[in-house]
């Protein structure tokens, strides 16, 4: 390539075709599946890498569709995890209030509607321990962490310095930094932000009866509640983790309660279906909020992951989303390493843009309208989010098309 920056005294170079900004599951398992077809990458991270951690459960976990579970395998990462995902095999929608029981008028997906589970729970530090372990073993990728960077795009070239006096010169930079994209910032890409006034509660539970691989996601006037099944422990045989929005205010509220009332909230949200449920390890508050970047390209630059968009959780498809980016550029990259072109041609990266874009702003945009419509105890409204519900459980066609777009197929 030419265009290098000529290195200073004391820095050691490494030339490498992409490098990438952020070493969360959306940048590392692109690094990993570059890897896997010879393209040499840098991944850069303000956080350290650790390839054995392992800390305490922690009651955060991942719902990972079909299509990511693809992803991860194709990149060597899913054969790394260190317990078994648990699939889901079962999804059970319902409406209704707090200690009240559901609308009878449900919709439930099952092993009937898809050949395989709409997805598999995998706990964060899961992830976490797969990915950093297989980015370690991989000889064609350089990591940079801990560490702070500088940045200069060029047209020819990408230069990227960090604090220890390491420079690596790229054809590429991917900007998987999250939300708060800095790289994104840098570049004068601007985002169109919407605030939901909703915090998300997350946190394991353990209940008295098995969960059969179900999981239930019960709209509350206040926001959606999730039930998302996980593998059990020796402690816990029957575990579970949960996904509750409330408002702002309330959320901080709720997540400070006692144990014991605590749970009661808990209960009243769950019903009985699966007998007596008790909170297991740290609470979690995450405001939630929608955002999208108003272009995903800049010069040899592209945002992939959160740093493109962040979406309302309430399918649990966010980072979903930044697989399919991670999909699609890869394909792109690895087809132009194969013919010799370059990996950051105005070319390819207007192609990835045409080709994700479109895709998660249709995501970004239902997700958006299935808030208002849910969040929300207006009688009409609910009568006819019922009906909605009751109809599409009728038709097995409409219930077959849902499952194939949330499953990322
Ligand atoms: C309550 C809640 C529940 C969710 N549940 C689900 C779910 O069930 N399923 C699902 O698919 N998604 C879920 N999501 C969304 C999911 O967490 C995100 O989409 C996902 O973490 C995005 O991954 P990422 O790699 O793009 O960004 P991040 O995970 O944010 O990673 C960014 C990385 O960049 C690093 N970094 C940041 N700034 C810099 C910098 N300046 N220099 C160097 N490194 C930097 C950070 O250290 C980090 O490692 C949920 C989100 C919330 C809030």
């Amino acid at each position: 390539m030419s265009g290098m920056m000529e290195p200073n005294a004391g820095e050691t170079v490494t030339d490498v075709a992409v490098c990438i900004i952020g070493a969360g599951p959306v940048g590392a398992t692109l690094a990993c599946r570059l890897a896997r077809d010879g393209i040499a990458v840098a991944i850069v991270d303000r956080a350290a890498l650790s390839p054995m951690e392992n800390p305490e459960f922690d009651g955060r976990a991942y719902a990972i569709a079909a299509g990511s579970k693809n992803l991860l395998e194709a990149a060597g990462v899913w054969e790394n995890l260190p317990q078994v995902a648990c699939p889901i095999e079962d999804i059970l929608v319902t409406d209704g209030r707090p200690g009240e029981p559901p609308s009878p008028l449900s919709l439930e997906f099952t092993r009937e509607d898809s050949k395989q589970p709409f997805g598999w729970m995998a706990e964060a530090r899961a992830l976490r321990v797969a990915l950093n372990a297989t980015l370690h073993a991989s000889p064609l990728i350089t990591l940079l962490a801990p560490t702070e960077v500088s940045i200069v795009r060029r047209e020819d070239g990408v230069t990227v310095r960090a604090t220890d006096g390491r420079v690596v010169n790229a054809q590429l930079l991917v900007a998987a930094d999250g939300r708060g994209s800095r790289t994104r910032s840098q570049a004068g890409i601007p985002i169109t932000k919407l605030p939901y006034g909703q915090s998300g509660i997350v946190c394991a539970i353990a209940h008295e009866l098995p969960h059969d691989n179900g999981a239930l996601e019960h709209f509350l006037p206040a926001g959606p509640f999730a039930q998302l099944p996980m593998s059990g422990t020796e402690d816990h045989p029957y575990l579970s983790a949960i996904v509750w929005s409330e408002k702002d205010a309330m959320a901080q509220r709720i997540a400070a309660l006692p144990d014991a009332a605590f749970r009661r909230e808990l209960q009243r949200r769950m019903g009985d279906r699966l007998g007596e449920v008790t909170p297991v390890g740290r609470r979690w508050v995450y405001p939630l909020s929608a955002q999208y970047a108003q272009r995903y390209t800049d010069t040899r630059l592209v945002l992939a992951g959160d740093a493109a968009h962040g979406i309302h959780p309430i399918a649990g498809q966010g980072l979903n989303l930044g697989f399919r980016d991670v999909t699609t550029l890869s394909e792109l990259l690895i087809a132009a390493h194969q013919k010799g072109e370059d990996l950051g041609s105005p070319a390819l990266l207007a192609r990835y843009q045409a080709r994700c874009r479109p895709t998660n702003m249709l995501m970004f945009m239902a997700t958006d309208a299935l808030d208002r419509l849910f969040s929300n105890d207006n009688p009409v409204l609910r009568l006819a989010r019922d009906v909605g519900i009751a109809a599409v459980h009728r038709l097995p066609r409409l219930r077959k098309a849902f499952v194939k777009h949330a499953m990322g197929v």
